[in-house]
């Protein structure tokens, strides 16, 4: 099939065996995967288990025609786009229009001549197509609205976005959160030692460090601003976040970072503040989160920088 590595999977939903076998059998010469059924309720079954972009379906069947398996499927609303093609001996306008209001996408009229029903088929899989790359397209910048583009993590506005989904979840199921803000020690001079291509190499060693010591499914972490990271985690207390915390800072304390020239040696600084279940009766803001952990981040700067500070949040009646 033109434009198309794989068999196309379509489901055939018809109710005479001679028709089935006749379109089962045209079908798969021109290299489609095809899978019957004798009816639109057998058809919608299988299509709830399975995915098929190409649905053809006869409109007159027993148990469930064709213009309701169309409406079946439509309120499916499976996440890629089924294309339906309805086969119909009714051949009045009334009839076609009731069946693409059903949410059929084209129809053949029957005896349907088998190649312009492959041809019919083809146009479908272009809309497919095109759906797919539009689809990926879009999933593309999405990924780029959400990802700092140097060192590939989630950007600032993610960090905004999600950390107060985050802190709305913990408060609805009493869970722990905690929260690491961490900045590279001396960052300045490093750029201006090495310079500013050496200091990018050097942040992007930084962030492997990171996201190599945090849980990858649960644990996330964001470019807060330069060279400064937040990473939250969920499901956590303070002393949890302190170990990791801890782990991340040795990592990077002992972890040279190779540049084109010379091997960077760094270290970092870290706030980190946590919640126990108990504290969520008072209201919690992502502000006032951050505005802790950041506070804790620059006592642990004025402290002599490469350690952590940490303190849960307090609460003005506490
Ligand atoms: P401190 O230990 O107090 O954090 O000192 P510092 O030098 O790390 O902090 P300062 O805020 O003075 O400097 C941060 C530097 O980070 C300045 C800025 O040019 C640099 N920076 C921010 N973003 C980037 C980047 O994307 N690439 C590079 N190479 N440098 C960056
Ligand atoms: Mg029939
Ligand atoms: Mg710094
Ligand atoms: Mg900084």
């Amino acid at each position: 099939m033109e434009n198309n590595r794989q068999p196309y999977p379509i489901l055939l939903a018809e109710d005479d065996p001679i028709s089935r076998r006749l379109f089962e059998k045209t079908l798969t010469k021109e290299g489609f995967q095809v899978t019957t059924v004798e009816n639109g309720r057998k058809a919608l079954e299988l299509f709830r288990q399975q995915f098929f972009p190409i649905v053809l379906t006869d409109w007159q069947m027993p148990e469930m025609e064709g213009p309701d398996l169309c409406q079946a499927i439509r309120k499916e609303n499976p996440s890629r786009y089924v294309y339906i093609v309805m086969l119909t001996s009714k051949g009045s306008k009334d009839d076609i229009i009731s069946g693409l209001g059903a949410g059929a996408d084209d129809y053949v009229t029957k005896p349907a001549h088998h190649a312009e029903l492959v041809a019919r088929l083809k146009t479908g899989i272009r809309i497919l197509e095109l759906e797919k790359s539009l689809k990926d397209a879009v999933d593309e910048i999405h990924l780029m609205s959400i990802t700092d583009p140097l060192t590939g993590i989630y950007n600032r506005g993610y960090i905004n976005q999600r950390l107060p989904q985050e802190i709305n979840r913990s408060i609805r199921y009493h869970r722990e959160l905690s929260l690491v803000m961490c900045d590279i020690d001396h960052f300045k001079t490093v750029n201006d030692t090495y310079g500013h291509m050496s200091g990018d190499i050097v942040l992007k060693g930084f962030v492997k460090s990171l996201t190599g010591s945090i849980r990858q499914q649960v644990d996330w972490a964001g470019r807060y601003g330069g060279e400064e990271f937040l990473v939250v985690l969920p499901e956590t207390g303070l002393e949890g976040a302190m170990v990791l915390a801890e782990r991340i800072r040795k990592t990077v304390e002992t972890t040279p970072i190779q540049t084109s020239g010379d091997a960077i040696q760094i270290t970092a600084s870290f706030g980190v503040t946590g919640f126990s279940a108990a504290d969520w009766k008072h209201a919690m803001s992502p502000e006032l989160i951050l505005q802790m952990v950041d506070s804790l981040l620059y006592e642990a700067k004025d402290e002599g920088r490469n350690r952590i500070k940490s303190r849960p949040l307090l609460f003005a009646d506490q």
